[in-house]
């Protein structure tokens, strides 16, 4: 196959892999600068420019379009899904779980389990709205934070309210969330590929801090799940309409919890602490996957 992948940059750990997966495979791949992408929408041809040359060979394209470009790169995704050309990740799945309200209302309506999670608009409506989480301690979230940033835990009521209104005053969308005390600053990754989970790992706060980003300094290991976890994990990557995700668990004392879900997972952590090649994996799913006409949504 010919296949494309959507990456800024080509050394980055994620994009090599796949690169050396596929060719393992004797698949052709060519890495793409999705910013470098310019398009001509027309009636008859949708097509895509890139540095001068038609980009029209692919038959499937891996997005790794990260959070500060999902605007441009996925509506360079959704003119490729025109072209006909399959998706490993479609955009409109990309859209919804790049936005964590949007992702949390999608996951609820089906029913998965989610911290108790809140939103509100007016400064007005704090005190009830903190209420609705079961007060302080609370988890209190930037709708657009990535890497653990703009995640604040406020221990007590006064810190909570000062706390939303400041990012209310800033004109930022937060979402207040029950704090999952007993998850003691650990998560649970989950890699799904299609239905399965192929390789999970347990991500650890360091020392003083909740937040078990990798970024924010937490450690990484192998860990086992137990059936309901893989079934959640699946499940949540369904309704988020995602074929490769990663979805993060917290073991709260009401089942495990869908933290979030992530269309682009980097591969380094998951590979190293599984000792897996989940890039292989990936490549694999495209073979099987990758045929004309798969896509469901085509940006609707
Ligand atoms: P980001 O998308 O910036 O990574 P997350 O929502 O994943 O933000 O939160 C970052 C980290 O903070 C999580 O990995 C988890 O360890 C911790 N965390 C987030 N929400 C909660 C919560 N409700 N209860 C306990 N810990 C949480
Ligand atoms: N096409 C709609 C969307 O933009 C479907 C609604 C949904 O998300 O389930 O996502």
């Amino acid at each position: 196959m010919k296949i494309g992948i959507l990456s800024r940059n080509a050394k980055l750990y994620s994009t090599r892999r796949l690169v050396e997966a596929a060719q393992e495979r004797e698949h052709e791949v060519r890495v793409v600068d999705p910013l470098r992408c310019y398009m001509n929408i027309t009636a008859h041809k949708p097509q895509i420019h890139y540095k001068g040359d038609i980009l029209d060979e692919f038959n499937a394209v891996i997005p790794r379009i990260g959070a500060s470009i999902t605007f441009y790169g996925t509506a360079v995704l959704r003119q490729f899904e025109m072209m006909n050309v399959y998706p490993l990740n479609e955009s409109v799945g990309i859209s919804r779980s790049r936005d964590k309200l949007r992702s949390l209302q999608l996951l609820s309506r089906r029913g998965i389990g989610l911290p108790v999670t809140g939103f509100a608009h007016s400064p007005d409506d704090i005190d009830d709205l903190l209420a609705t989480v079961g007060g302080a301690p609370c988890v209190i979230k930037l709708l657009e934070g990535t890497q653990g940033l703009g995640v604040v835990l406020a221990e007590t009521k006064q810190a909570a309210e000062s706390v939303i209104q400041a990012f209310m005053g800033l004109k930022q969308h937060i979402l207040v969330q029950e704090y999952i005390k007993e998850a003691k600053g650990a998560d649970i990754r989950c890699f799904v590929i299609g239905d399965k989970v192929v390789a999970s790992m347990k991500r650890q706060a360091k020392e003083g801090e909740f937040r078990s980003n990798l970024h924010r300094g937490g450690s990484a290991a192998l860990c086992r799940i137990t059936p309901e976890e893989r079934a959640t994990a699946v499940r949540a990557a369904k309704v988020m309409g995602l074929n490769v995700c990663g979805v993060d668990l917290l073991r709260s004392n009401h089942g495990a919890v869908v933290m979030e879900v992530n269309s682009s997972p980097g591969l380094e952590g998951i590979e190293a602490a599984s000792g897996k090649d989940v890039a292989g994996m990936i490549i694999d799913f495209i073979q099987k996957n990758g045929k004309p006409n798969r896509t469901k949504t085509k940006g609707r």
